[in-house]
């Protein structure tokens, strides 16, 4: 397993073609606006040797026969789901931030049972997956878990418009040619790999679109572009709000690059697409469960440390919005647990979700952080965005006219944290993320529609009703 010092060392082997702001960034890892995201990665890794949590951020790996940063481990255990969670929880508390390597553990499983028993349908990509994740698992790599497509126009298939689509352009003898990109994709800037998926289930005639293959982030003809995001160029600064971690999203371009055909694992399988992209967002929605609790922790925390500098902590009122932000951000992680504990052996041997849990857990992710941030702005106070930058307070003149202004250093500091994770660059692996990351309501609402067993429920409802017999229940 690698180490956080080891991992950052890694990352400056790659030749990566990073575009930020409109230039090609030499070294990625020391850039102010990349830093941030590279550093809570490198917490992934530094969890693995950490004193209290070194058994929970560990797995035995059944592929290498060894033991495994949990972040490339299958979910081969029934307790696997539970502590990815808990994990992440965690993880979520110690960066404030997203961490970014969770697209990538979810979709090695979501691939691994995906591709389980399609063999004979362009050859024996299961293996050629686990053969690639072995080697993932034994140098404790990064990934980027390539899932969603630009798209372009909603009301149009792949076919009609193929430029909005990742696709495969040319096959080969050795391998596949492939052409598109990916977008909001995490943490690609700092991984190692490229795990390639389809965003969406696809039709008979999609075929090209339907690929899953895994390739090194500098490939010739892969170029990221770093996402903005608000604030971003207070990283590094005094206003940064978060002083050690941040988040991050590319787009990723793929300009014809070659994959050889040992890193392809499902071109043109339907079936096996579908199978991946349903299993994906199960796993992915029961995720926030895990992190984004952790981060909402911050925020209380935030809010909690502003309430006690302003000497408001015992006041009802504040007591009562803190209890509040601590139940909603619980219910979230509630049900994150719930559907991970309620979870299903998959015949592949990994551990699936509770799809209807993990989707309710996305949802109410979608709306109950808005609620607690709504809390926290209002126990903050107009200052958290009306400060003057905390550079002003070593001014030589303003510094001592100032310093009523600011108030102590731990209330100018949560107040820049608050700020930071509400409007700033913080807010977009935490808010924005909250709605739109592994899909967006509609999406979740779909699926509980689809899942949910309506005519069981009139069934019951017809009998309590007196218009059916019991079956069901006998008192006799
Ligand atoms: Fe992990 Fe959460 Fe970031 Fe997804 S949003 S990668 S679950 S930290
Ligand atoms: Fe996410």
């Amino acid at each position: 397993m690698r180490t956080a010092p080891e991992y950052l060392e890694s990352l400056r082997e790659r030749d990566l073609r990073l575009f930020v702001d409109g230039e090609r960034v030499a070294d990625p890892v020391d850039h102010p606006r990349v830093r941030p995201a590279v550093q809570a990665v490198a917490a992934t890794y530094a969890l693995a040797f950490h004193p209290e949590h070194r058994a929970l951020a560990r797995a035995q790996s059944a592929l290498i026969d060894g033991e495994v940063n949990r972040f490339t481990h299958l979910f081969t255990e029934p307790d696997d789901l539970v502590k990815k969670i808990a994990l992440q929880r965690i993880l979520g508390r110690l960066t404030g931030t997203c961490f970014q390597r969770c697209v990538g553990m979810d979709g090695v499983n979501a691939t691994f049972l995906a591709t389980h028993g399609r063999a004979g349908k362009g050859g024996d990509g299961h293996a050629r997956f686990v053969a690639w994740l072995s080697e993932v698992q034994r140098n404790d790599d990064m990934l980027n878990g390539a899932m969603t497509d630009p798209k372009g126009d909603r009301s149009k298939r792949p076919t009609e418009q193929p430029d909005a689509y990742l696709r495969v352009v040319e096959r080969r003898p050795d391998g596949l040619v492939i052409r598109g990109a990916k977008v909001h994709q995490t943490g690609a800037a700092n991984s190692h790999h490229i795990l390639v998926m389809p965003g969406q289930a696809l039709r008979e005639g999609e075929e090209d679109f339907a690929i899953v293959c895994a390739l090194p982030v500098d490939a010739p003809g892969v170029t990221m572009v770093l996402g903005r995001q608000p604030s971003d160029l207070r990283r590094g600064g005094p206003d940064a709000g978060n002083a050690r971690f941040g988040g991050q999203e590319c787009a990723v371009l793929f300009d014809d690059v070659f994959v050889p055909t040992e890193r392809v694992f499902v071109d043109g399988d339907l079936e096996a697409c579908a199978t991946l992209v349903d299993a994906f967002s199960s796993f992915h929605r029961a995720s926030y469960g895990g992190c984004k609790p952790g981060n909402l922790d911050v925020l209380i925390g935030a809010a909690d440390l502003i309430t006690r500098e302003h000497g408001v902590r015992r006041a009802r009122h504040v007591r009562d919005k803190l209890v509040e932000m601590t139940h909603l951000t619980e219910t979230i992680h509630a049900i994150g647990l719930a559907a991970s504990e309620r979870s299903a052996r998959h015949p592949s041997g990994v551990h699936q979700v509770d799809k209807v849990l993990a989707n309710v857990c996305k949802h109410q992710v979608t709306r109950l952080p808005y609620e607690i941030v709504r809390l926290a702005e209002d126990l903050a106070g107009g200052a958290m965005s009306t400060i003057p930058s905390l550079a002003d307070r070593d001014h030589p003149e303003l510094g001592a006219q100032l310093a009523p202004v600011f108030g102590s250093d731990a209330r100018a500091r949560a107040l820049r944290l608050l700020e930071s994770m509400t409007y700033g660059a913080g807010s977009v692996p935490f808010r924005i993320e909250c709605m739109h990351g592994a899909g967006s309501p509609e999406a979740q609402r779909i699926v509980l529609e689809r899942e949910v067993d309506w005519d069981a429920k009139v069934a019951r409802a017809r009998v309590l009703a007196g218009l059916d017999d019991d079956g069901e229940l006998s008192l006799d």
